[in-house]
């Protein structure tokens, strides 16, 4: 039963994914670290904490999803993220991709459009010591106040790249989403030199909706 998983099986469990995570080709140790260093575990509710190392999505609430850890992993190591620099995050969900960003010495924006979910990661914030500011809102058209932003990872899949988002990056930021239709998104990574803004493209993925203004109508 989860209630009697202790905190060494934890640790130990974790350090099993980082190893799976490897095998899989997460190859950026700073990335490892962090999912080394943050407790999935704190993140899922109660029925499903005994998985909470698994490589797998598992619900949380508001019918939503905290993402694999593989997932997870991909793509913060595709945001390629240093020390200090500003990261807007779209979709805070659990709040756990939040955290590794912040694990990682980014300091991070987070958005999320469910406000149950915030507040709940904002209490895990709080508990793990991470300095993370949030707001509930939509995520599809950024963060201007705090812009620009040397990363902006979207955590939904989109039917495009928002516009607003472009605008908000750096003169070298990156923004990691999950672009396609409903079912299935591939993950798309835009780089900004300057004025151009370089598309590319990798693996097939599923997340839920970003819904709003630039995302899905519902
Ligand atoms: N990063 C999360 C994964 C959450 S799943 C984690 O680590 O747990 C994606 C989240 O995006 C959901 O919580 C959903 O409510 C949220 N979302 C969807 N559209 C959004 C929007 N336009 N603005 C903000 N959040 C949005």
């Amino acid at each position: 039963m989860s209630s009697t998983y202790t905190n060494r099986q934890f640790d130990l469990a974790r350090q099993q994914l980082v190893s799976l995570l490897r095998g899989k080709g997460i190859t950026d140790t700073r990335v490892l670290d962090a999912i080394a260093a943050v407790p999935r575990h704190v993140f899922i509710q109660e029925v499903f904490r005994h998985r909470a190392y698994e490589d797998s999505a598992l619900p949380i609430a508001c019918q939503q999803t905290i993402s694999q850890p593989y997932t997870v992993a991909f793509m913060t190591q595709l945001l390629q993220i240093r020390r200090g620099e500003k990261v807007l995050e779209i979709g805070t969900g659990s709040g756990y991709q939040a955290c590794i960003l912040a694990e990682m010495g980014a300091r991070v924006f987070t958005i999320e459009r469910h406000f149950d979910l915030l507040e709940t990661a904002r209490q895990r914030f709080e508990e793990l010591g991470y300095n993370i500011a949030s707001k509930v809102g939509d995520g599809s058209i950024g963060w201007s106040q705090f812009a620009p932003y040397a990363g902006i990872i979207v955590t939904a899949g989109a039917p495009d790249v928002p516009p607003s988002l472009l605008r908000q990056l750096d003169e070298s930021g990156r923004l990691v989403i999950p672009v396609g239709d409903q079912s299935t998104q591939s993950m798309i990574v835009v780089e900004r030199q300057g004025e151009e803004f370089v598309h590319t493209k990798s693996a097939g993925f599923k997340f839920v909706p970003l819904l709003g203004k630039e995302g899905w109508r519902k």
